[in-house]
């Protein structure tokens, strides 16, 4: 605020960081000095920080242009912490209180002031805007202006209005997370961003650990995969409310404290359920993707999808909220071939009926989500590294293997399958020849030799493929068999019942002897890996000695920090993040100087609190 104080000074004096991550710093430079920002940075990697400190040294007020009241409301909170005056207008506050706070802001009460994209049509709005001209206008999750983008919003296509309508040309700084090129593009023209100083961030997040499993059952794998983390807090995603109702009493009768929330519930229920969450009352949150966005819990230990999701950016974005504490954790995702089918109806329900959006644009959007389910598919199945996959579809370079994702933990083998590739093609030919198409398990089943009523009633035991592959195991069939769809040499038909068809590539694979080559996990390599496993979920639930911290003091810390919060009535983590506790426990320090040095402590937050921290780490030293 004051005129010699530096972007360092600030990000020390209200948030504690010691300094800025890398991109951060020229961000703010920039916007100081007048630039427009376009900055791509994944969940997690600190954008607000970006316009915050900017915000805090420019005279007047910024206005922040954000999606979700559950954000505004979670950002003034923490703002609130650090002793930085600001305030949200939304539809959640009465018309009183929206008075209120306009007047407030009239008078210069706020460096920040959080509003929907809706805000910016409202003349009273616009005039408070036209009269103290704010100091520069942020605009948060930006990719939500782009038809390219997957949440795409038609009220930020008139954030320009907004901004033409102020009586200067103020910094406009536009942040998200979907980095393809297209929403980049788009967010550039129809924000009409002069030379933008624009930044691309990795979008690695090294201490995440990806995993993709394809168990039998969802439920045990779940179960037994949140048990081994009891003590930490994570959110499982459900593509379906009622795949929510039934996860979520799933847990709750294996006595796990789980929540849930969909937009089906009642908006009481909704909030009551997230600040349990938020609050650390309940440790699971089971949920659609109608929550997180704008959720800055920091201390999510593991993001498992329990079905797979639409598109990569999608799924990146929610995994993404795993871990932003910088501490160690899994983003696990639970695939079914029968998620994609599921995932194209979505698709065509969907883009049928939007009043808002025309025939051909409604085409084209479906056509892009189609090509993103398939990338999303890929990711789901394939064999290499995840993380790379990942850092690839987003325009990176990505190393071969990244070592801490459940690809690159598991030993492959190159198998020669032609010989059982030959087989399943033939059986869907002799299928064909009688005039048959069939699903995939219908096939498996009759390679396999399955007595099932439907193959005896179709008389498919008479087959001359019925049960030449009894050997093997379905698994394994249907493992070549889907390898075969994906390669193109057999097709899939679309629609609700989709099948399996013979074409005119799966002639050409038999007629010029083409051969199947296949990586696969080894058989052995699977015990280990589930052996690892049991290791990991034992080490997991013994909380705090893997990383050689004081797991006693710890809990004492969290316990004080649970404490203050609840007095306040926010949640824990906006007294202090995990990272903070962990710097305390390293550190532990002794005087306020020393207790000013932990990550995240800043000087009203050292005011606040730092007595009583001290006197609690004191009191268990001795
Ligand atoms: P995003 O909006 O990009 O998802 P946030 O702004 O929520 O990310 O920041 C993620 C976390 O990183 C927050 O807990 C934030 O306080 C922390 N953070 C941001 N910048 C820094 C920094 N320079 N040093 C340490 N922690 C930081």
């Amino acid at each position: 605020m004051e005129h010699q104080t530096t972007p360092q000074d600030v990000l020390k004096r209200y948030f504690g960081y010691p300094g800025f991550r890398a991109n951060q710093e020229g961000i703010v430079n920039a916007i100081l000095q007048g630039r427009d920002v376009l900055a791509v940075m994944p969940t997690g990697a600190g954008k607000s920080v970006c316009y915050q400190v900017p915000a805090l040294m420019m005279p007047g007020m910024a206005v922040v242009v954000s999606p979700l009241i559950s954000l505004m409301k979670d950002q003034v909170n923490a703002l609130s912490q650090m002793g930085v005056p600001a305030a949200y207008l939304n539809s959640s506050l009465s018309p009183a209180q929206q008075g209120a706070v306009m007047a407030r802001a009239a008078e210069g009460a706020y460096k920040l002031l959080y509003v929907a994209p809706e805000r910016l049509l409202m003349e009273s709005f616009v005039q408070l805007c036209r009269d103290h001209c704010p100091s520069m206008v942020a605009i948060d999750e930006a990719h939500c202006i782009s038809q390219w983008g997957q949440d795409f919003r038609p009220s930020y296509t008139q954030i320009i209005d907004f901004i033409d309508a102020l009586p200067r040309r103020v910094p406009v700084a536009a942040f998200t997370a979907t980095a393809t090129a297209e929403v980049r593009d788009d967010i550039r023209i129809c924000l009409s961003l002069e030379r933008p100083h624009t930044v691309v961030s990795t979008f690695d997040r090294p201490n995440l650990r990806f995993e993709v499993r394809r168990p039998k059952s969802r439920k045990a794998t779940l179960l037994v995969f949140c048990r081994a983390r009891k003590e930490s807090c994570g959110i499982v995603y459900c593509t379906s409310r009622k795949g929510v109702e039934e996860v979520c009493e799933y847990l709750q009768d294996n006595g796990l404290a789980a929540t849930r929330y969909h937009a089906g519930l009642s908006a009481e229920e909704r909030q009551r359920n997230q600040d349990d969450f938020l609050y650390d009352r309940k440790t699971v949150m089971v949920a659609t993707n109608a929550f997180g966005m704008g959720i800055n819990k920091s201390n999510v230990a593991y993001v498992v999808h329990y079905n797979m999701p639409l598109d990569l950016e999608s799924y990146y974005q929610e995994a993404g909220r795993a871990g932003r504490d910088g501490e160690e954790a899994v983003c696990l995702l639970l695939y079914s071939p029968r998620d994609v089918h599921t995932c194209e109806f979505l698709i065509n329900a969907g883009y049928q009926e939007n009043a808002q959006i025309d025939g051909p644009t409604r085409k084209l959007l479906a056509d892009r989500a189609r090509e993103h389910l398939r990338q999303m598919t890929f990711y789901s199945t394939t064999t290499d590294c995840l993380r790379g996959f990942i850092l690839r579809y987003f325009g990176e370079k990505a190393p071969l293997n990244c070592n801490n994702c459940s690809n690159c933990s598991t030993e492959f083998e190159v198998r020669d399958v032609t010989v059982d590739a030959q087989k399943v093609i033939s059986c869907v030919y002799r299928l064909q020849e009688r005039g048959r198409t069939m699903g995939k398990t219908a096939v498996i089943d009759i390679l396999h030799g399955a007595k099932t009523q439907a193959i005896e009633s179709n008389g498919f035991d008479t087959l001359s493929t019925y049960g030449i592959m009894a050997d093997a195991s379905k698994k394994h069939i249907r493992f070549v068999l889907e390898r075969l769809i994906e390669e193109g040499v057999l097709e899939l038909t679309e629609g609700d019942y989709p099948v399996v068809r013979f074409c005119a590539a799966s002639g050409e694979f038999l007629r010029n002897k083409q051969s199947l080559r296949v990586r696969m996990p080894k058989e052995q390599s699977r015990q280990e890996r589930a052996a690892e496993r049991k290791r990991a979920a034992a080490a997991a639930s013994e909380q705090g000695d893997e990383t050689g911290l004081d797991a006693g003091l710890f809990a004492r810390l969290k316990e004080l920090r649970w404490e203050l919060a609840s007095e306040q009535n926010v949640p824990s983590y906006v007294v202090f993040s995990n990272h903070s506790l962990h710097d305390m426990c390293r550190k532990r320090p002794k005087t306020m100087e020393d207790f000013l040095e932990v990550s995240g402590v800043g000087q009203v937050k050292a005011d606040r609190y730092g007595q009583a921290f001290l006197d609690a780490i004191a009191k268990y030293e001795v």
